[in-house]
């Protein structure tokens, strides 16, 4: 049987939290449609590591599940264990990192399907496929260009010469990764694709894998016989420079603290960094760096209120961070009123340029003490 998903809110009022993260099911449903819709022909597969990026595995792996998701990705075996309750049995859950030895009885015995790296790697499951006197499921990673995971050119010659090379394994998919696909011109994708098919010619025929969310848009080129996006079905933008034509999934709503009136010359926060140029209005919100908001990116930081800028003034601190709201009408923003920190208009990618970084990782560092709400309206939620 599947297990339901969690409860859509904690059972916690969202005023004890700082803020209130709401990750919008409807949108990521649109997502996976607009991302499978591209890839026609291929299967369209959802990546849900590091607990779908942050939004929750638990909630957001049923419901792709529900918008035709049959193949989920994990990156460690512990993760995959975790999600099979949520998906149905028939749900396949592919670990990219494959196990380590000690860990290969847990990934098999738990229906999870291991990638397979490294001829070590093979050699490991391979003992226990003996063992157990059984087939295994497996995929076969190959590195056309990265350096990070698979198998290199050589180990694939090794494999391409040994007959008994895949004894006790069934591989069902062959799949690398694209090292540039957020930059359509960089000849390094083009290269990639042509070494996948080169090295997959030298094994056993199986399906074959090589688009993430961004190589999806690279074109049909790309699709094989599945894709792998996981980024792009949570909003962030798959190209970098291009216009973002996914959904975002999150807001993050900030609960104002406290306001006070400064007079030039008042500083804000460590360090007193920041001087107030004239008499102006700050409201401090209840969002810090650990909630997700690095440090370094107070600078070009700010929350939104009605569509108005409110530049965050000062350093971040832990639990908190001050915006200027000078600009708005007296008495518009008060304390217990809130604020946008990611909308639909300034989202993950946003926030990233501001902390020169990239929408993954904004995303996976949302933090774990936000109030969350999933709104399910327009989804079809599995356990209802
Ligand atoms: C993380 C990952 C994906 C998904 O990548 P996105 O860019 O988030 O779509 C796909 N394949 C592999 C091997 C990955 O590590």
């Amino acid at each position: 049987m599947t297990q339901p998903p969690p409860p859509c809110s904690a059972s916690w009022p969202a005023t004890r939290a700082g803020a209130v993260l709401r990750v919008d099911l409807a949108a990521l449903v649109r997502n996976y449609g607009h991302v499978a819709g591209l890839a026609q022909g291929a299967a369209c597969a959802a990546v849900v590591k590091a607990d779908a990026y942050g939004l929750g595995a638990a909630q957001v792996a049923p419901v792709l599940e529900q918008a035709g998701a049959r193949e989920f990705f994990v990156a460690h075996v512990d993760e995959g264990l975790a999600l099979r309750p949520y998906v149905s049995p028939q749900a396949r859950i592919t670990v990219l990192h494959g196990p380590r030895p000690d860990a290969v009885e847990a990934c098999l015995a738990n229906g999870l399907r291991p990638v397979l790296n490294s001829l070590e790697q093979i050699g490991w499951v391979q003992a226990v496929a003996r063992q157990r006197g059984t087939v295994v499921d497996a995929v076969l990673q190959l590195d056309t260009g990265m350096s990070r995971f698979g198998l290199s050119e050589a180990d694939i010659h090794t494999l391409a010469n040994d007959p008994s090379a895949f004894d006790g394994l069934s591989l069902s998919l062959i799949m690398s990764h694209l090292a540039c696909a957020d930059n359509p011109q960089d000849p390094a994708n083009a290269m990639q694709a042509a070494r996948l098919r080169a090295y997959a010619a030298l094994l056993p025929p199986a399906p074959l894998s090589l688009a993430a969310s961004s190589g999806v848009f690279l074109g049909p080129d790309y699709h094989f016989n599945l894709v792998r996006p996981g980024a792009a079905l949570y909003g962030v933008a798959p190209q970098t420079g291009q216009a973002n034509p996914l959904e975002a999934v999150v807001r993050l709503q900030a609960h104002v603290l406290q306001t006070r009136q400064l007079r030039a010359g008042d500083r804000v926060g460590y360090g007193l960094t920041w001087q107030a140029p004239g008499p102006c209005r700050v409201a401090t919100i209840g969002v810090g760096y650990a909630d997700g908001f690095a440090r370094q990116g107070a600078a070009l930081g700010c929350a939104w209120f009605k569509g108005r800028r409110l530049p965050v003034v000062g350093r971040i601190s832990m639990d908190s961070m001050t915006v200027d709201i000078t600009d708005l009408p007296a008495g518009e923003l008060e304390a217990d009123g809130m604020v946008d920190l990611l909308d639909a208009t300034h989202g993950v990618d946003a926030v990233a340029q501001a902390e020169g970084t990239i929408g993954y990782e904004v995303l996976t560092s949302l933090g774990r003490r936000y109030h969350r709400v999933y709104d399910t309206a327009g989804v079809a939620h599995p356990g209802s």
